[in-house]
C-alpha cells in the first residue's frame, strides 16, 4: 500500500498535519503535568519533517522512517524528541522494503523495545508507553489499520489519566499526576489513529 511515493507523501504529510493542528490541545496536556512544550515541540518536528517531505517521499518506506526519526530526534527536543525519534528510526531499520504484516509487527515490538530502553521506562508509568505497548498487542490480534485500533489507542490514552507519572517531568509532581492525560500518550494515539485512518481510506 506504501509501495509508491505519492502515497507514503500522503500519509506522511496526514500525519504531520494533524500534530500541527493538535499542537495546541498537547501543549495544554504539557502545562497540566509537565512544561507545556509538548505541542511546541511535536509541531516544530512535524515542520521539519514537512519541509522535507519529497525527499523523505521519495525514499523508500525504511529509509523514509528513518529520516523521519532523524528530523525528530534534531527538532523536537525534550524527553520526547530522542524517545520519538528512536521509535521512527528503529522502525525503519528494522522494516524489509516490501514489509508483510509479520514483518510490521515486529518492528513495532523492535521499536517499542527500543523506546523502553532509550527511556528506562515501561508501561504502567504514565508515558507515550501506554498507548505505544497496547497498540502493539492490538496489532498482534489483528495486524490492520482499523476503528478496532483507533478505539484502542484513544482508551489508552485516556487509560492515562488515573495514572501516577513514574518517568519525565510529571514524576516530579507525584500523586498531582493523577487526574491528567499524559501528553506523549496523547500525541502516541494521533499519530498511530491518523497512520490508521489514513491507511484504511487508501485501502478503499
Ligand atoms: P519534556 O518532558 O522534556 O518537556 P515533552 O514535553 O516533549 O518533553 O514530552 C513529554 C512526554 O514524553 C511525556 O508526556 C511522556 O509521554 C514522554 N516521556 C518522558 N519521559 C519518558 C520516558 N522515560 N519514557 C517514555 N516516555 C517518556
Ligand atoms: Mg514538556
Amino acid at each position: 500500500m506504501l509501495e509508491d511515493a505519492e502515497s507514503r507523501r500522503r500519509l506522511i504529510e496526514t500525519v504531520a498535519q494533524a500534530v500541527i493542528d493538535h499542537a495546541d490541545e498537547l501543549t495544554a496536556l504539557d502545562q497540566a503535568i509537565g512544561d507545556g512544550d509538548h505541542g511546541v515541540n511535536m509541531k516544530r518536528g512535524a515542520e521539519a519533517v514537512l519541509a522535507d517531505l519529497d525527499d523523505l517521499a521519495a525514499k523508500s518506506l525504511p529509509e523514509a522512517l528513518k529520516g523521519i526519526g532523524m528530523a525528530l530526534v534534531m527538532k523536537v527536543g525534550g524527553a520526547s524528541g530522542p524517545l520519538y525519534g528512536t521509535f521512527f528510526m528503529t522502525l525503519g531499520k528494522s522494516l524489509p522494503e516490501a514489509p508483510a504484516a509479520a514483518d510490521t509487527l515486529a518492528a513495532f515490538e523492535a521499536a517499542l523495545e527500543a523506546v523502553m530502553a532509550r527511556g528506562k521506562s515501561h508501561p504502567g508509568q504514565k508515558t507515550m508507553l501506554d498507548v505505544l505497548a497496547p497498540a502493539l498487542e492490538t496489532l498482534k490480534a489483528e495486524p490492520k489499520a482499523s476503528p478496532g485500533l483507533c478505539a484502542a489507542v484513544a482508551d489508552a490514552a485516556e487509560a492515562t489519566v488515573p495514572m501516577r507519572a513514574e518517568r519525565g517531568r510529571a514524576s516530579f509532581l507525584g500523586e498531582r499526576s493523577i487526574g491528567h492525560m499524559d501528553p506523549g500518550a496523547r500525541s502516541s494515539a494521533l499519530m498511530i489513529d491518523t497512520v490508521s485512518k489514513t491507511l484504511e481510506a487508501a485501502a478503499k
